[in-house]
C-alpha cells in the first residue's frame, strides 16, 4: 500500500518517502504526492532525490500487480528498495492538472449531460457528453468565465458507499464509476456549483482556475459532443 498524500491536499509538492519495492517500469514507495494516472486525469512527473542523486519521475500509475501501489516511473536504473528518498512533484505541470481538472467540473455544471469520456492534461482538457444536442460555444465560455469570476469554494469530503447508492445522481461519469470496495467514496464540491465523486487534484477556489477558453467543440459521433478547453495566453 502506499499512503496517497494528495488525496486529502493537492497542494503538497513534497514528501520525504520510502522505496519499499520495484518493478512495473518504477519504484514503489510507502507514501507519495504524485498523482497515478486515472480518471482521465494524466499521471504525475516530478523527481525522485538521495543526497547528490536524482531520478526523473516521468509518469506515476497505479501498480497492476499490488494493489494499493503507487509505481514512480523512472529513467534508468531505480533506487534501492529501503533507500530514503525525497519527492518533488512537478509543480508547473500539477498546477495545470488542477486548474484544468476543476474546469470540467464548471463544464459539468454548465452542461447537465451525462459524461462518457475525459482526458485531462497539461496543455488541455476534454469532456464528452452523451447528447445530440448542439453546444453554443459562446455561451460555454461565458460560463465559465462567470464561474470562475464568481470565485466558488473547492472542497472533497469521504461519504460511506451507503449514501453513494442512495444519491446515484451524484455519479455524473458514465466511463468512470468511483472505485467501490474500500468502504467510502470522495466526493468533491465546487460549492454551489457541482457535486460528484472523483479522487484527482483540483485548486481550493474556482477564482485559481484563472483564463480558460473553449478551444473546440465536436460532433464525435450521432449521441456524442465534446468539449475541448485550454489555457488563455
Ligand atoms: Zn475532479
Amino acid at each position: 500500500m502506499t499512503e496517497e498524500l494528495f488525496r486529502e491536499d493537492a497542494t503538497l509538492l513534497h514528501c520525504a518517502a520510502v522505496v519499499t519495492g520495484q518493478g512495473e517500469g518504477g519504484v514503489m514507495l510507502d507514501r507519495t504526492v504524485c498523482y497515478p494516472l486515472g480518471g482521465g486525469q494524466a499521471g504525475d512527473t516530478g523527481w525522485l532525490v538521495s543526497g547528490e542523486r536524482r531520478w526523473r519521475i516521468t509518469d506515476t500509475r497505479k501498480s497492476k500487480e499490488q494493489p494499493g501501489a503507487i509505481v514512480h516511473l523512472v529513467d534508468g536504473e531505480p533506487p534501492a528498495v529501503g533507500m530514503a528518498v525525497q519527492i518533488e512533484v512537478d509543480a508547473a505541470r500539477r498546477q495545470a492538472h488542477r486548474r484544468f481538472h476543476t474546469a470540467t467540473h464548471l463544464l459539468c455544471a454548465l452542461l447537465p449531460f451525462p459524461v462518457d469520456g475525459c482526458s485531462i492534461t497539461e496543455t488541455y482538457a476534454r469532456l464528452d457528453f452523451h447528447t445530440d444536442e448542439p453546444f453554443d460555444k459562446e455561451a460555454i465560455q461565458a460560463g465559465l468565465a462567470r464561474l470562475v469570476a464568481e470565485a466558488h469554494p473547492v472542497g472533497h469530503r469521504w461519504i460511506t458507499e451507503d449514501e453513494l447508492d442512495a444519491n446515484p445522481g451524484l455519479v455524473r461519469s458514465m466511463s468512470v464509476q468511483p472505485p467501490r470496495g474500500l468502504g467510502r467514496v470522495r466526493v468533491l464540491e465546487v460549492e454551489g456549483v457541482d457535486l460528484q465523486p472523483c479522487g484527482g487534484t483540483h485548486v481550493s477556489n474556482t477564482a485559481e482556475i484563472g483564463a480558460v477558453v473553449v478551444t473546440k467543440i465536436e460532433k464525435k459521433s450521432a449521441k456524442t459532443r465534446r468539449v475541448v478547453l485550454g489555457f488563455a495566453g
